[in-house]
């Protein structure tokens, strides 16, 4: 990584933002604006568009002409391959300007942050890009005197609302399949990380994606998200973040037009280490950075270590060894670990589920607490917690922060109900060298991914989601794509 380039980029000014709609950068409808804070210091970085319901609608109904003109959806699959190729360069060429963009936005270190979000986001696109001219329809196995073909047409107007952790890598997840199919996309970042996806949206048009296919509204969710989400005019909405969130957006197609509503939503993911793990210090330190890279913010996080009791006690030491060796802080410094917690609500989100811990007797092995505090800065000390109940919140709520809950098992049943025992059904690990173990334990979790001696890093080859309330829907692979293209029979008398 380029440090001066850093450097300079760290305290360079960011002007105002403005919404994208139709191709144009547009100011909120009745002129507000809001604040965006940095989480390094807690100063305001800029200001942007604080969007209304009518800003919503108008940028909605830019991706709706933009639909229906077919200036996007009917250009062959190979031209829209092209635009999307260039966009990928472009996100690429200005990797570490929206990377460094991002962290002073939302905290993620940097390291992560780089690969994480225009690399990956540009990766993604690119994968759908080059997949969109390789899809087929299918001839049906008709009686001769019929022809069953099945065509798969771009779905329309998508909504897409993410969140704010890893705003471009799960922004893109949405967008490189909703536009390589050939949809128009009205999309509502979050509030604390909206600067990095006006970026490359605005890339994108530099790229040849035309006006209004893209558009993005910053604002408040309870008003840019629910307009988007009551709108007439969307028709698929695709949706991550939280599980409340998830149910209004649910809620509000049916109050509408029954749009498709793909939700991906947190997790309580359970990380199983058997005594018989391959390699316990390796277990440790993947265990550690599942839980607390990005200051936990990571969907998939390993948020629930369960650990058979015999080896109980030397794990925890050992984690909390390693743990106390993490670097956390300044997210633009190469060598931190843990950055900064992305907002003040989400730190004393996550204090509060220590507290509760520490008054149920609960005990704190490592971290608990605010650090850095000088800096203005929102930093908290990686944190294990030990002797945790099924019942406590801690085991059963997603805190989304540096915050480890540790359960001990006996038996790989126990292992089983303590895993499942919660709404959520996200992500899974299990560590053991028993090959007839993994397999079954992939089996009896309830999950949308399990690892096997391993947590995270899963390529774009394979699909992301949850069952239970961790949604209904899936990213990555081939499989994104169903949630954009629909399916149409022609049925022809021969
Ligand atoms: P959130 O639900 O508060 O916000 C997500 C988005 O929804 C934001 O853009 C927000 O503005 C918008 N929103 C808020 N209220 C809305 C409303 N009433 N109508 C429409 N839109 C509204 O979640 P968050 O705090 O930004 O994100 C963290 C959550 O996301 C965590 O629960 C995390 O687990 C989850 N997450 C899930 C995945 C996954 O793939 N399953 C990935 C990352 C994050």
């Amino acid at each position: 990584m380029d440090q001066s380039r850093i450097a300079e980029l760290r305290d360079a000014p960011v002007p105002p933002a403005r919404h994208l709609i139709g191709g144009a950068a547009v100011a909120a409808s009745d002129g507000r604006e809001m604040e965006v804070c940095s989480p390094l210091n807690g100063a305001v970085l800029t200001t942007m568009a604080k969007g209304t319901r009518a800003d919503a609608d108008q940028a909605i109904a830019a991706a709706r002409r933009a639909f229906d003109s077919g200036v996007w959806a009917n250009l062959a699959p190979a031209a829209r391959k092209a635009v999307l190729l260039k966009w990928a360069a472009l996100i690429e060429e200005h990797a570490l300007e929206i990377a460094v963009l991002g962290v002073r936005e939302n905290g993620t270190e940097i390291g992560m942050a780089l690969k994480a979000e225009p690399l990956s986001a540009a990766g993604t696109i690119r994968y759908y890009a080059e997949s969109i001219d390789k899809l087929y329809g299918e001839i049906a196995p008709t009686a001769p005197g019929t022809l069953g073909l099945v065509h798969r047409e771009p779905a329309g107007v998508v909504g897409a609302i993410v969140p704010w952790n890893f705003p471009l890598m799960i922004g893109a997840w949405k967008l490189g399949p909703a536009l390589a199919a050939g949809c128009s996309v009205v999309l509502k970042p979050a509030e604390t990380a909206s600067l990095t996806l006006l970026r490359i949206a605005e890339l994108a048009l530099d790229a040849g994606v035309p006006p209004g296919v893209l558009n993005v509204v910053t604002g408040p969710g309870a008003e840019v998200g629910a307009a988007i989400a009551e709108s007439m005019d969307v028709d698929v909405l695709v949706f991550t973040g939280s599980g409340p969130t998830g149910r209004r957006l649910l809620e509000a197609s049916a109050r509408s037009n029954l749009k498709r509503v793909y939700l991906e939503l947190g997790g309580k993911s359970p990380n199983i280490v058997f005594a018989d793990a391959p390699d316990l210090d390796e277990a440790v330190k993947v265990t550690a950075n599942g839980i607390f890279r990005n200051a936990g913010q990571v969907c998939i996080a390993g948020s629930r270590l369960l650990v058979e009791r015999s080896i109980h006690d030397e794990f925890v030491e050992k984690l909390a060894a390693f743990t106390q060796t993490m670097k956390v802080g300044d997210p633009l410094d190469p060598d931190t670990t843990c950055g900064a917690v992305n907002s003040q609500a989400q730190l004393d989100r996550n204090l509060a589920f220590v507290e509760e811990a520490r008054a149920q007797g609960r005990t704190i092995v490592t971290g608990g607490g605010r650090i850095l505090q000088d800096t203005g800065g929102y930093y908290m000390a990686p944190t294990v917690i030990t002797g945790v109940q099924s019942d406590d919140r801690l085991a059963r709520e997603e805190v989304f922060g540096p915050v480890l809950a540790v359960q001990a098992f006996d038996t790989e049943d126990d292992a089983v109900n303590l895993a499942n025992g919660t709404d959520y059904g996200l992500a899974a690990a299990v560590w053991t060298a028993n090959l007839g173990r993994a397999h079954r334990m992939v089996r009896r979790i309830r999950a949308g991914l399990v690892h096997v001696n391993t947590y995270g890093g899963s390529d774009l080859s394979v699909p992301l989601g949850g069952v239970k309330q961790s949604g209904n829907g899936h990213d990555k692979s081939p499989h994104a794509f169903d949630k954009y293209l629909d399916l149409k029979t022609a049925w022809i008398k021969l």
